[in-house]
């Protein structure tokens, strides 16, 4: 059984916009993607690409900066590498219906001897974390008693990257093209770069729910900001901005109110 036949075998591609898995294309392993997937029940969906596929738990909590949170991972089938680019509208009826975001993407690195593929067929990776919301190490365990044998936890390693406050609620919005789940589903233009998503979060602040003091909260958003422009850089071709720019655009986007689409 090939790798990506379970994928190719649930979904109708003349029908759904997900990758059909036969474009291939550059792209790197050692990356990461979250996806925010508001299907039947919400979910995101955590990928790690892994011996040339997306190797893919749905963790109905998302994961989490707090090493004290035994997050649940439901192993799911392998997806195509250039599903880590797919934010879009999977219609009613398809396999997954619903809207999807890209939450978060970035590098990882696996940690320990084994390769990264051996260790998630011995039901356990560990693995540092590069993305635009999530940094650190992580580990992926298998659970011995799990009844289907597909339920992992995702558990946060004591780092630097720890944050005992985390709410996801906190970090919403694509770092691809920084919409909601709505403005996706209704299909809204894509912000432009100068509305980085930790940014807007700034704006967006007097939704703000968790009683940790407002100046700490403010100061990691600039970093996530500052993080979001360089990957931004990376990943657009002809951007000239560097991280100095990123700073200034957070500057304005702290101080003001949000701007239109350009
Ligand atoms: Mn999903």
């Amino acid at each position: 059984m090939t790798k990506l036949e379970e994928y190719k075998r649930k979904r109708r591609f003349d029908r759904t916009p997900e990758p059909s898995g036969e474009e291939g294309g550059p792209l790197r392993e050692n990356f990461f993607v979250v996806q925010k997937h508001a299907a039947r029940r919400l979910h995101y969906d955590f990928r790690l690409a892994i011996n040339g596929t997306l190797k893919s738990w749905a963790v109905p909590k998302g994961p989490s900066l707090n090493s004290a949170d035994k997050r649940l991972a439901v192993q799911t089938e392998d997806h195509p590498l250039e599903y880590g680019g797919f934010e879009g509208k999977i219609p009613e009826g398809s396999y997954g219906a619903g809207t999807v975001m890209v939450w978060d993407r970035g590098t990882f690195q696996p940690e320990g001897r084994d390769s990264a593929l051996k260790q998630v067929e011995h039901g356990e990776i560990k693995f540092h974390l590069s993305g635009e919301k999530l940094n650190g190490s992580f580990v992926l365990v298998k659970l011995k008693h799990s009844e289907k044998g597909n339920e992992w936890l995702m558990i946060k390693h004591k780092d630097a990257a720890e944050d005992p406050r985390w709410d996801i609620e906190q970090h919403d919005g694509s770092v691809l093209t920084g919409r909601t789940l709505q403005g996706i589903k209704e299909e809204s233009p894509p912000h432009t770069r100068s509305q980085p998503v930790a940014a807007g979060r700034i704006g967006r602040s007097p939704q703000k729910r968790h009683a940790g003091a407002p100046g700490a909260d403010a100061h990691d958003s600039r970093r996530w900001c500052l993080l979001g422009s360089e990957l931004a850089f990376r990943n657009q071709v002809g951007w000239r901005a560097g991280l100095g720019l990123g700073s200034q655009r957070q500057v304005d986007a702290a101080g003001s109110a949000r701007r239109g689409h350009h």
